[in-house]
């Protein structure tokens, strides 16, 4: 069992000012993989303290510096990418091939999407040719608190630190208990890389500890948070006191329209979708609104997908789905199983209990109900598991109905052959993003939702704005030449 109670402080590992173990458990065995420490405010205040005194020499190092600093954490992401892949796989359950494959690249995927977009900051703005000395300074906000999830642990923190660091801001990261381990291998990157002491920090602590110290911090510019909406509520709540900016990224239920004109792989492609990470992800297409007229033969179809998904270790090579992530979530997730058989939906593959072949680990079925209605608890709440709401509709007006009847609006999904419908359910569905026909999101593009699901836009040029302020001057010189430039 991996031992790792200290904490990333202004350059150096450090003992927590109190001692209070957590053990980290291996969901694909129950075993505990290693101790860590959960942080108090003795050790928020000496991370805070340590991204405060670091901001103004990096709010001052020229962009470029700052660039070049955060590329070198690519290439020692790129000499420990095994050690990094095992990490993840080990604390939350990805099966190594996937956490090799799809998790730990999500770090260079948007370090190198950043890096471009952070080309095209223009730092000192004219407002424009009507108001010839006026300028729009754009000024990194200060520290900030980076509070982080289990379910893709590297892409979130990818999404925060890295352009946080590189607007200029410092930052205090607070990774989930539940998966520490790749985020203490992400500051050591960081440290190998060169970034400067207090720059980026990081204390490891539980929601109720750290996640509330750094949301309240006086100290605290700014909390970017990914999670629960539950958690994102208490957060807006507790920042509110010292009136930080907020930004969040929270849970979905998003809803993938299929009409009978999709191509012949959409019912694969969806179900395979939904079942990814074990339907741990926020984005997951959970709700499968169909067209009446190819119902049948689609729940059919779904059922054989789900029933050809194996289930197994995270640490065995293969393309299986792994465990979820702990004993709260897979009773949680068996719990809706079981409210959506009270409720009279019909299930068509999977269902309660282990898979055939478990005794132990936090295993489940990947599982499909057909026949939901609308407003059954299994149509309306996040499962966060591998379990799939089959919804039929008539026309499309009732598909956008259904889909938008919803407090989350993170992404939603359209199969059809029909580009003019396409566009134009793009215009109408109530969601930060909507993907057409199994195509992701390009290089560059933003991950963010509305209502319930948050409204923060990460990634991309609007990702690092998040961590920048405008600051208007008027009676500015702009034939002198300024730092940032
Ligand atoms: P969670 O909200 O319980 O925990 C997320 C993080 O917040 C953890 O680091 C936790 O310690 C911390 N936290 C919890 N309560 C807190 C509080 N009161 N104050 C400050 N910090 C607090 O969520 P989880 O169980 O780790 O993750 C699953 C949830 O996250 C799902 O609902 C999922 O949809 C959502 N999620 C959303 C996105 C997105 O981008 N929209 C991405 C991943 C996960």
């Amino acid at each position: 069992m991996l031992t790792k109670r200290d904490f990333y402080i202004n350059g150096q590992w450090v003992a927590p000012a109190a001692s209070r173990d957590y053990q980290v458990i291996n969901p694909s065995n129950e075993e505990p993989c290693a101790v860590i420490s959960l942080g108090d405010q003795a050790d928020t205040d000496a991370a805070v303290a340590a991204a405060k005194a670091a901001f103004p020499g990096w709010a001052a190092t020229p962009p470029k510096e700052r660039a070049r600093l955060v590329a070198a954490i690519l290439d020692q992401y790129n000499a420990r990418l095994q050690e990094f892949a095992e990490a993840i796989s080990v604390e939350m359950g990805a099966p190594i091939d996937f956490s090799l494959s799809d998790q730990a690249p999500c770090l260079p995927w948007h370090t190198k999407n950043f890096l471009k977009a952070f080309e095209k900051i223009e730092w000192v703005r004219p407002l424009g040719p009507e108001a010839p000395n006026s300028a729009v300074i754009m000024e990194p906000i200060g520290v900030v608190g980076l509070i982080t999830p289990w379910n893709w642990p590297v892409n979130q923190i990818a999404l925060k630190a890295i352009p946080a660091m590189l607007a200029g801001c410092t930052c205090v990261l607070k990774p989930s208990e539940e998966s520490p381990l790749n985020a203490m291998l992400f500051a050591e990157f960081c440290h190998d890389a060169g970034i400067p002491a207090g720059v980026f920090n990081l204390v490891n602590g539980d929601g109720a500890g750290v996640g509330s110290q750094l949301s309240t911090h006086p100290d605290v510019e700014m909390i970017s948070f990914t999670g629960s909406t539950r958690a994102g509520k208490a957060i807006s709540k507790a920042a509110a006191e010292t009136l930080k900016r907020v930004t969040l990224e929270l849970g979905g239920k998003g809803a993938n329209l299929l009409f009978a004109d999709a191509d012949d792989k959409a019912v694969e492609r969806s179900v395979l979708h939904m079942m990814e990470n074990t339907g741990q992800s926020c984005n997951a297409p959970s709700r499968l609104l169909v067209e009446r007229s190819v119902y049948d033969k689609t729940v059919a179809r779904a059922a054989e997908v789900a029933n050809s998904i194996k289930v197994g270790p995270a640490q065995e090579a293969g393309p299986h789905i792994g465990p979820v992530v702990n004993k709260r979530q897979w009773e949680q997730i068996q719990g809706y199983i079981q409210k959506g058989i009270d409720e009279g939906a019909r299930l068509v593959a999977g269902g309660p209990g282990l898979p055939e072949g478990f005794n132990r680990g936090f295993y489940v079925k990947p599982t499909i109900f057909a026949d939901v209605k609308p407003g059954m608890t299994i149509e309306r709440e996040e499962i966060f598991g591998p379990v799939l709401a089959i919804i039929p509709f008539e026309t499309e007006e009732e598909a956008v109905k259904i889909a938008n009847d919803t407090p989350y609006g993170l992404t939603n999904y359209v199969q059809s052959g029909d580009p003019t419908r396409a566009n134009r359910l793009s215009h109408v569905l109530k969601s930060g993003m909507v993907e057409m026909n199994g195509k992701s999101r390009g290089a560059g593009s933003f991950f963010g939702g509305v209502k319930q699901s948050g409204r923060a836009r990460e990634g991309g040029i609007w990702g690092l704005e998040e961590f920048l302020e405008p600051k208007g001057v008027s009676g500015y010189d702009f034939t002198l030449k300024t730092a940032a430039e």
